[in-house]
């Protein structure tokens, strides 16, 4: 069984420092949506990861991205018109809150329950979606200060 044999036979020396850094990069890439604490687009997760490992550029993020995405780590947080954004596919329940100045998004960790009501009467509601926008505490405290 001639495919059998690359089972057995241990990783060239050589590579080994590659599979180290692949390693590294996509425990970056975790750490920075974990560390963010709100969904982060593929840019900012490069930005958040590059301190870990430098010289990371943004076509190994998006690879990375789509391992941990298809992994069942990671899902899409999808805004209408906007490049998907990343956050952990274990967090409970919630909504999202995107500044129309700085446009970043987060996290809301409130949710108005049961909205069954405002389905059209006969329909059964099996999910919903909810998003805030307005501005976020520091880009209302940059309009409040004197220019
Ligand atoms: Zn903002
Ligand atoms: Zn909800």
């Amino acid at each position: 069984m001639r495919s059998h044999y690359h089972l057995f036979t241990a990783y060239p020396k050589a590579r080994r420092p590659a599979m180290e850094r692949a390693t590294r990069q996509r425990a970056a890439i975790r750490d920075a949506i974990t560390a963010a604490g709100r969904p982060l687009l593929a840019e900012e997760v490069l930005d958040g990861a590059r301190a870990a490992v430098p010289g990371l550029g943004l076509a190994t993020v998006y690879r990375n991205l789509k391992l941990l995405l298809g992994e069942g780590a990671l899902r899409t947080v999808q805004l209408p018109g906007e490049n998907p954004r990343y956050e952990p596919a274990h967090h409970a329940h919630h909504h999202h809150f995107q500044c129309r100045v700085c446009e970043r998004v987060f996290d809301v960790h409130a949710c108005p329950g049961d909205l069954a009501a405002l389905a059209p009467r006969g329909f059964s509601v099996e999910d919903h979606e909810l998003t805030l926008y307005g501005r976020c505490k520091e880009c209302r405290g940059a309009a409040r200060r004197p220019a």
